[in-house]
């Protein structure tokens, strides 16, 4: 998941540093918040198809609930650390506060590839993550979503392993479940549709039109392939799209200048979100290895896969005409490249605020399955459009008024949130 010598969770902390001086924050304060209140880590052994026992390490990091029950997602991936998920779970706390949502942040990962996993064999994890966490988790403490290689069927298997386990219905336990299991309408696309209700609102201070506007996104998983439907509705043209390729063990980004066709590249695409290298070159896509997706000529670049993506060493690939990024992934962005965007003026809509879709349409999840009563989709959307509007207008208020980057002003609003809840339950 992370380059050698990159640690998300270094970045993490010093993002958090640097605005904890900003604020002037007292030392128990930042000494509580730079580090996770609770962390557990564990095995997870499971017999496999071929009737051997293979053992796997999950992970669970609680890093605050000053303000609600923890919340995050579970990922799936070879490449998991225990610093990732450190770094993830502080961005859930950050991210919660900034959409002003009534949880803490968590999250929680197990270290295999689903690419070589059967269906039987990804259950056994999942149940097997429940069983070793199932008294540290719950509708009331910490509850965890999908992320990273983990769908809506791994939460409706976890759900049922917490469930037996404790002998009642919990619907609240977890997010992200099927539509009829208790999942909300409008949870697959929030995440994507967040993106784009932010960048709608970044063209409106702009001044810019988005049906003159084009995009180039990295990642074609949930994320990006709702971000492009929705601003494709918006009117803007995507142009680019990446993967990453199973077989070659690399990426390859897909171009086409006059725009990308969603619903055919959907259809060559696996539940990764790998595209068909085959099928896409018959269909006229010029396929392209390495980092092409952030040289593209756009106004727009969306990073939907993982953390350490816009790096030192690619920064200066990015085109002079690029005027936003949206991060769409959690941590796309290092901080050296972070400060070369910060100069050359480039509009950041930061991770945690541009991704939050997913975790506030969770709440709406919880709070459904909670009163055991479905909202309509129009219902759930026009909410989560509501929450994310208002979140992006209070950041940008706040960093054009005090002359802040994008990504200071969302964490000054942030870190203040869960100071003041922290403070005002006595902790510090
Ligand atoms: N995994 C998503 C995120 O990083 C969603 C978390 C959630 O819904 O709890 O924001």
């Amino acid at each position: 998941m992370s380059d050698k010598g990159f640690n998300p969770f270094e970045m993490a902390q010093a993002q958090f540093d640097s605005v904890a001086d900003t604020l002037g924050l007292e030392q128990s304060v930042r000494d509580l918040l730079r580090n996770p209140l609770r962390e557990y880590q564990f095995s997870i052994p499971v017999r496999m198809d071929d009737g051997t026992v293979k053992v796997f390490r999950g992970f669970r990091i609680q890093h605050n609930d000053a303000r609600g029950p923890c919340k995050g997602g579970i990922r799936f991936h070879p490449a998991e650390t225990v610093d990732t998920v450190r770094a993830l779970s502080m961005w859930m706390t950050w991210k919660c506060a900034v959409v002003d949502i009534p949880l803490g942040g968590g999250k929680g990962g197990v270290v295999c590839d689903p690419h070589n996993l059967s269906n039987r064999e990804e259950e056994q994890i999942c149940r097997g993550w429940v069983r070793q966490l199932a008294r540290n988790v719950g509708p009331l403490s910490d509850v965890p979503a999908p992320d990273v290689m983990t769908s809506a069927q791994h939460m409706l298997w976890m759900l049922d392993e917490y469930e037996h386990i404790h002998g009642a219905h919990y619907p609240g336990f977890i997010t992200g479940k099927p539509y009829g299991m208790g999942g909300s309408l409008g949870r697959t696309e929030a995440t994507g549709y967040g993106v784009v209700y932010t960048i709608r609102e970044a063209l409106k201070e702009l001044d810019i039109d988005p049906n003159n506007t084009t995009a180039s996104i990295q990642g074609f998983g949930n994320v990006a392939q709702y971000a492009i439907e929705l601003y494709e509705r918006i009117g803007g043209k995507a142009i680019c799209v990446s993967c990453w390729d199973q077989n070659d063990q690399k990426s390859y980004s897909f171009v086409k200048k006059d725009g990308i066709n969603l619903e055919e590249l959907r259809g060559i695409t696996d539940r990764f979100g790998g595209i068909d290298k085959t099928k896409a070159k018959e269909l006229n896509y010029e396929i392209l290895d390495g980092d092409v997706w952030i040289e593209q000529d756009v106004d727009i670049l969306i990073p939907c896969a993982l953390e350490n993506q816009i790096t030192g060493e690619n920064v200066h690939k990015i085109s002079k005409n690029v005027k936003i990024i949206a991060e769409g992934a959690n941590g796309p962005t290092t901080p050296e490249a972070d400060q070369e965007i910060k100069e050359r003026g480039i509009y950041i809509i930061p991770d945690f605020l541009a991704n939050a879709g997913g975790v506030t349409c969770s709440y709406f999840e919880q709070v459904q399955s909670n009163m055991n009563y479905f909202w309509e989709k129009d219902d759930v959307l026009s909410r989560l459009d509501l929450k994310m509007t208002s979140a992006f207008i209070a950041v940008s208020d706040l960093a054009r008024k005090q002359k802040l980057y994008m990504r200071d002003a969302a964490y000054v609003i942030a870190i203040d949130r869960v100071a003041t809840a922290s403070r005002d339950r006595g902790w510090v």
